[in-house]
């Protein structure tokens, strides 16, 4: 009988080498960008406890409630694979005391994230973010930069169909009374509200903008908004947001009903959404969470940043990226040959040609199949005499001294 044929988890998924060089391009893309406005690489572990997410998210979000991954280690402690970068960072911030550097601190990260979700087209259970974040500034010209860096590496990708969606929720004191409006005219329509909406109102009542529900969007188009209820510092920084982005020539459109599945954001939040992408349209955003480093341990610090799905950004551009082929491949006619065809690659290699050799113990017919298999661009044929150099694409060979087969293909790549 057959072994088991394994498959990878439900909502995970292989990345083949196709489909990497789109991701390289993406995070090469992004890297460039990040060095350039020094947002410096930060990486966290892939687990943290499970306590930082559920203080950082927010015990009554969707992440937090139904998503994580979690599971004890072997010491009894609850751990979880990290649904989100923010936390993590935050808590680097605070455990290795970066205020004590200059601030604001600019952080970017890729890696992936982990959320028990019902999968679907770009929806998945393990996927990859790419993000970054300034920490230690409340100025909205960091709220500016940040947004703008996304929107260029979305222009510089070439992501098509994309718009920016910008709203703010206040600070966490000024979002108080807001909130007890928003519960009453909740409470006042509760028998039209779903059900996980409803159950919410007290917890989570903001959620109740994000709803697809018929009859709680209903509810909600009547509900009070946010972004008019703005007052004094906290009007004046969105104002100050949008004046910047409106001078740096960014698009955008107000939306009163954004929220976001995290709850430590304040005042700014953003969301690029693509119309190439079905449901799952949103290919990154993020905001301020002013409020989070300090509701981690740390001083009272204010922060913004972002994040941005890579499948996402990947399934909107939907292209093929062409593997680069080989400078050249070498062959050998005599077995005997093979040790110093070894020794040849390497050199080859280290002068910065991509250079292979047959692996596989085949005749020169069969080394010279696969050669054109890999797109090797020229074939260097040890043989009894000394080599000979085929050009791929004229198929004319010619003898070459073994001395000057460095020059020779390296003349052939120019
Ligand atoms: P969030 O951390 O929820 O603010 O999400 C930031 C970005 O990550 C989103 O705009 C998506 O592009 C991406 N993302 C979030 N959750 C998933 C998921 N389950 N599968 C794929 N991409 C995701």
């Amino acid at each position: 009988m057959a072994g088991h044929r394994y498959q990878a988890p439900r909502g995970t998924f292989d990345v083949l080498p196709e489909a990497a060089r789109v991701r390289a391009r993406i995070q090469d893309t992004a890297a460039a960008i990040f060095a350039r406005a020094g947002y410096e690489p930060i990486a966290t572990p892939i687990f943290e406890d499970t306590e930082l997410f559920e203080r950082g998210v927010g015990h009554s979000t969707d992440i937090v409630r139904k998503e994580m991954f979690t599971f004890e280690d072997k010491g009894g402690r609850s751990l979880t694979l990290r649904p989100e970068g923010t936390a993590p960072i935050c808590r680097a911030y605070v455990e290795n005391g970066m205020h004590a550097l200059a601030q604001p601190v600019k952080l970017s990260y890729a890696g992936p994230f982990f959320r028990h979700e019902r999968p679907q087209a770009g929806r998945y259970r393990q996927f990859h973010q790419l993000g970054a974040e300034a920490i230690g500034t409340d100025s909205p010209l960091a709220d500016a930069e940040l947004i703008g860096l996304l929107a260029e590496l979305l222009a510089e990708l070439g992501v098509p169909g994309v718009e920016l969606r910008l709203g703010s929720l206040g600070s966490l004191d000024a979002r108080r009374a807001y909130l007890e409006e928003l519960k009453a005219h909740l409470r006042a329509h509760e028998d039209a509200l779903a059900k996980e909406v409803r159950e919410r109102i007290d917890a989570n009542p903001l959620r109740a903008f994000d709803s697809d529900d018929e009859g709680t969007q209903a509810v909600m188009a009547e509900a009070p908004k946010l972004v008019e209820r703005l007052e004094g510092e906290d009007a004046a920084h969105f104002a100050e947001v949008r004046a910047l982005l409106d001078a740096a020539g960014v698009a955008y459109e107000i939306d009163p009903t954004l929220v976001r599945g995290l709850d430590y954001y304040t005042r700014t939040i953003f969301s690029f959404v693509c119309d190439r992408l079905g449901a799952q349209s949103e290919i990154g955003g993020g905001g301020r969470y002013d409020g989070l480093v300090e509701q981690l341990g740390g001083k009272p610090t204010p922060a913004v940043g972002w994040a941005a799905g890579i499948e996402r950004i990947a399934l909107a551009l939907d292209e093929s990226v062409e593997a680069t082929g080989r400078d050249v491949f070498l062959a050998v006619a005599d077995p005997e040959r093979r040790p110093q065809a070894l020794t040849l690659v390497g050199e080859l290699r280290r002068a910065g040609l991509s250079a292979e050799l047959d692996l596989a113990g085949r005749g020169l017919k069969g080394q010279l199949k696969h050669a054109d298999r890999i797109g090797a661009r020229q074939v260097a044929i040890l043989d009894a005499d000394g080599a000979q150099l085929r050009d791929m694409s004229s198929g004319e060979q010619r003898p070459v001294e073994v001395g000057n087969l460095l020059e020779e293909i390296a003349g052939g790549v120019a």
